[in-house]
């Protein structure tokens, strides 16, 4: 087989800036060891997320001067919304500026206090749009897509046994609907297969509960039914995508992700009479219901990203540059989650450096030696993001996992970025019995990952500044924020 290439050519170009590994120490220590707090002109590979990030195509930018401003019945609207009915199958399709907007107006109009929204890994803003109107996220994962060396094709799945106990105990009337994550973007970036759609759905029709998709990677999840779930070699992907949303009642989607946009996202139901109501709320906050706070431009990127984002030469070559970073640098023995998912590659930052205590912030450690060994920017997704401190006592709690992740932007990077890319994690690797931890020194009391600020541990400070060792890290969290946190 002949080497999959990026089946584009480059017709703009945005030089990066280099940067010395001089520089990259000072800036870093300047950020108080952030990488949240770094300027993106002093980062070589962006890889803090695939969110927002895509290069649009010459066809999206085209279509962009096509967009009409129109406050209202703008045909630019009439365009997104024939394309989201095409591709999804619903009816009912209100814009929104971004995928948190949609899941906002759906939530705070099906949700009650004391509700239940099982999902099989709610996102973030997912989880805080239903705990904000008083009900109760739940994380229904199979048991394997909580092993992170463990191989399984569909790790994104639903436990769907434990989603018929949860009715049961909590009563079908708390549920007001349920939603599953396509691809399992907090577990992994894991794909959920076509059998388990199927399954949720019937509990789903049983008890008369709506069923909703978080539709943010729906290409690379269909690819992956594609590639991996049988009977679906030879489906074409607008067949499995129309099957997946055959068994749904409505989605959110973030355009942000798989719209191959920079903005945008929109809501989508078959269900009228909610549809009005979710326009009401959507004039409200958001904007009249043929733009939703997005431009007519945007709206038109949106509708040309959605088409191109399932052309199967994009997603071989997505799908084959996440899979060529795992299978490189698991190969020198990089412990990652297996296998590689969608959009991302998640490496297991507790095995990696299994010197060190997770109280001692591995993924923490990791992010700051890639960014200071070549430039990259990562996201730890550990104890600094879900660990918790008690403000009473001091006392500092783990998160269950510590993870790194590599987000790929979409057709952005070629493969000698993703080469180089290994190359720093190599070397990474090869001293990371030398590498120290972190601590907090000032965390903010919601979201601390963003604006946190670090002092490494004496191994790390070493290396960078020549200090001598300095022992035990002593635990003191500064509540005061520093100046200059974020402009
Ligand atoms: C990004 C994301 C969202 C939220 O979308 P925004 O456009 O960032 O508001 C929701 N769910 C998942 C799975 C996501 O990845």
């Amino acid at each position: 087989m002949k080497t999959i290439i990026e089946p584009f050519r480059i017709k703009v170009v945005e030089p990066i800036r280099m940067t010395t590994r001089e520089e990259r120490a000072h800036l870093l220590e300047k950020a108080g060891y952030n990488v949240f707090l770094l300027h993106s002109d002093d980062v070589l590979i962006d890889l803090l997320t695939d969110s927002g990030t895509a290069a649009m195509s010459a066809a999206q930018w085209g279509a962009i001067m096509r967009g009409d401003e129109s406050y209202a019945g703008s045909p630019s609207y009439y365009r997104f919304r024939d394309t989201v009915r095409e591709i999804f199958g619903f009816k009912q399709i209100i814009p929104t500026h971004q995928g948190r907007a949609a899941e906002r107006i759906l939530f705070s109009t099906v949700c009650e206090p004391g509700d239940v929204v099982p999902n099989n890994t709610h996102f973030d803003t997912t989880r805080a749009n239903i705990e904000a109107t008083g009900a109760r996220a739940v994380d229904l994962p199979i048991a394997e897509g909580l092993i992170p060396s463990h191989v399984h094709p569909f790790k994104g799945n639903m436990d769907v046994e434990a989603l018929s106990e949860l009715i049961a105990e909590v009563g079908p009337e708390r549920v007001p609907l349920v939603m599953i994550t396509v691809t399992n973007n907090t577990g992994g970036g894991q794909p959920v297969s076509m059998a388990n759609i199927r399954a949720v759905s019937e509990v789903c029709r049983t008890h008369g509960i709506d069923f909703y998709v978080d539709a943010c990677r729906f290409a690379e999840n269909a690819y992956l039914i594609k590639l991996r779930e049988h009977g679906y070699a030879d489906a074409p992907l607008p067949d499995i995508v129309h099957e997946m949303f055959g068994y749904t009642d409505g989605c959110t989607m973030s355009a942000k992700k798989d719209g191959l946009a920079n903005i945008g996202g929109f809501l989508a139901t078959n269900d009228e009479e909610l549809a009005r109501d979710e326009r009401d709320l959507l004039i409200l906050t958001e904007g009249f219901p043929t733009y939703g706070g997005l431009a007519g431009r945007d709206l038109e990127a949106v509708a040309v990203g959605l088409r191109e984002v399932l052309h199967e030469d994009y997603l071989e070559y997505r799908l084959a540059s996440v899979r060529y970073l795992g299978e490189h640098i698991s190969g020198f023995g990089v412990p990652i989650v297996q296998p590689p998912g969608g959009h991302a590659i998640y490496i297991d930052a507790a095995a990696f450096f299994p010197h060190l205590d997770p109280l001692e912030l591995p993924g923490q450690s990791l992010v700051a030696e890639l960014y200071l060994e070549g430039g990259v920017r990562s996201v730890e997704i550990g104890t600094v993001m879900f660990g918790t401190h008690d403000w009473e006592t001091g006392k500092e709690t783990a998160s269950s996992m510590e993870l790194v992740r590599l987000a790929l932007p979409r057709r952005v990077y070629t493969q000698s970025h993703v080469d180089y890319l290994v190359e720093v994690i190599h070397e990474v690797w090869d001293r990371r019995e030398a590498i120290g931890g972190f601590r907090f020194t000032y965390q903010a009391p919601t979201l601390r990952h963003f604006t946190a600020r670090f002092e490494p541990s004496y191994r790390f400070a070493a290396r960078v500044r020549g200090s001598p060792p300095c022992g035990e890290l002593p635990d003191r969290v500064i509540s005061t924020p520093p100046t200059e946190i974020i402009t």
